[in-house]
């Protein structure tokens, strides 16, 4: 079972709406792109796991801890009756070549190599682990998530599993049966109150207000709607339909995720959303969903 489940980092979910509101720089548009793939892989690597793991097994994802000072994390670990694993994902795509201990893409940049990340994080958790009092021996892995990706030249000891061995690996994962007890569980309490939820490796580009695009945009493909005051609204470009409530919703929680700081009021949503409603069309929608503090020009939603 899920002990704690993968979320979208904030970090991506601010991307995500800044990449279809501004132009964002080049190095900043490749990162957003790298941790949206990486998140893909994730959430690819949590559902398999959810539907092949059988007895019982908790899962505890993205994890980050402090150790000895030094912050160190797991994407995805898993507690067995006599064992914890831990998945160090990635989920590169095409051709890589491994090299005197180091990873090199296709075109010939030299990668960190995932397997010294591995190696570091599990000494880290290794003696976290044993100041929790817990001493059940660890199994760490690398997985390539992507079926396209591959590795020349991998030497066959490496702690790897590739897409293919996805399946068989899991099936032997299964042949130990497991049970668990309350001390799996309350090992499990502790990770989850050691995880550090905010992380200090966010890297968000600075944006204003002004500068972004208003509107509203497709849930489906990220294109504005064109909004004929309609019930609902059609993408053009996809055909996508939602009714003007939910869209106009979305809206809002996208600013509230950029400006957490700023109050939701009538006018503000009435120009986030592109101004193609009337104000009193807005503000029935958001008295509906929101409450309405304070009166007239000094009211805002919450
Ligand atoms: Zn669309």
């Amino acid at each position: 079972m899920i002990f704690k489940s993968r979320q979208e980092p904030l970090e991506l979910t601010i991307l995500r709406i800044l990449n279809k509101r501004m132009e964002l720089p080049e190095n900043e548009k490749s990162y957003y792109l790298k941790l949206k793939k990486g998140y893909e892989g994730e959430q690819y690597f949590d559902s398999l796991m959810l539907e092949s793991l059988k007895g019982e097994r908790l899962i505890l994802n993205d994890l980050l801890f402090k150790f000895n000072n030094t912050l160190f994390q797991i994407d995805s670990l898993v507690i067995s009756q006599h064992t914890i694993h831990t998945f160090e994902l990635k989920h590169h795509e095409g051709d890589y070549q491994f090299e005197k201990d180091d990873f090199y893409s296709s075109s010939g940049k030299k990668m960190n190599n995932p397997i010294h990340q591995l190696n570091r994080s599990e000494t880290l958790f290794r003696n976290m682990l044993n100041n929790l009092g817990c001493q059940l021996p660890l199994e760490p892995k690398l997985v390539f998530t992507h079926p396209e990706f591959f590795l020349y030249h991998a030497p066959r000891d490496l702690a790897i599993i590739y897409h293919p061995q996805l399946n068989r690996s899991l099936k032997k994962f299964n042949s130990k049966p497991s049970k668990l007890n309350a001390w799996h569980t309350k090992l499990a309490e502790k990770l989850v109150a050691a995880h550090i939820p905010k992380s200090p490796y966010s890297q968000i580009p600075e944006f204003t207000y002004e500068e972004l695009k208003k509107g509203i945009t497709c849930s489906s493909c990220d294109s504005y709607f064109v909004d004929d005051e309609g019930k609902k609204l059609v993408c053009k470009d996809c055909g996508c339909e939602e009714d003007i409530e939910s869209a106009l919703l979305r809206s809002v929680k996208e600013f509230q995720v950029l400006f957490p700081e700023r109050k939701v009021t009538t006018g503000v949503v009435w120009e986030w959303c592109g101004m193609s409603r009337s104000r009193k069309a807005v503000r029935r929608i958001l008295n509906k969903h929101f409450k309405c503090v304070g009166h007239a020009q000094w009211a805002y939603f919450e």
